[in-house]
C-alpha cells in the first residue's frame, strides 16, 4: 500500500483516505472573455503528461480534507515530496527522483497499478 505524508495532519497515510486532484499550479487566466475558444480549451484540457516528476493535487479527503500538492515520480509510483498548496513546489534536482533521495519515502507501486487509480 502507498502511503502518503498529508503535510497538514503531518504523518504517513494509507493512499485509500486521498484522492487525486489533478496536475498542481495551473493557474485560471485572469481575463477568461479576453480568452479565445482554443486558449481556454487549452486551460481546461491540455495538460502535462511527463514521464518522471510531475506536481500533483492531492485531497486527504478521509482525514482533514484538506488540499496540498505531491512531487510523484510517474514511473515509480513515488511521492518524494509533499506541500501545503500555495507554497512553492520543492526544488527535487536530483536525478530523476531516486528513491534514494526520497525525504519522505512510500512503498513502491507497480505502473498497472498507478494507472487503475487514477480517474
Ligand atoms: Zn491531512
Amino acid at each position: 500500500m502507498l502511503l502518503i505524508p498529508c503535510p497538514y495532519c503531518g504523518e504517513d497515510r494509507p493512499e485509500i483516505e486521498f484522492r487525486y486532484g489533478g496536475e498542481a499550479h495551473v493557474a485560471r487566466p485572469a481575463d477568461p472573455s479576453a480568452r479565445t475558444d482554443a486558449e481556454w480549451a487549452d486551460f481546461l484540457y491540455m495538460r502535462t503528461n511527463p514521464k518522471g516528476l510531475h506536481a500533483e493535487r492531492w485531497r486527504h479527503t478521509h482525514g482533514c480534507g484538506r488540499f496540498f500538492n505531491a512531487v510523484r515520480h510517474t514511473v515509480t509510483d513515488r511521492i518524494l515530496a509533499t506541500y501545503k498548496a500555495g507554497e512553492p513546489r520543492p526544488d527535487l534536482s536530483s536525478p530523476e527522483g531516486t528513491p534514494s533521495a526520497s525525504p519522505q519515502g512510500s512503498e513502491e507501486v507497480g505502473a498497472e497499478a498507478a494507472a487503475e487509480r487514477k480517474p
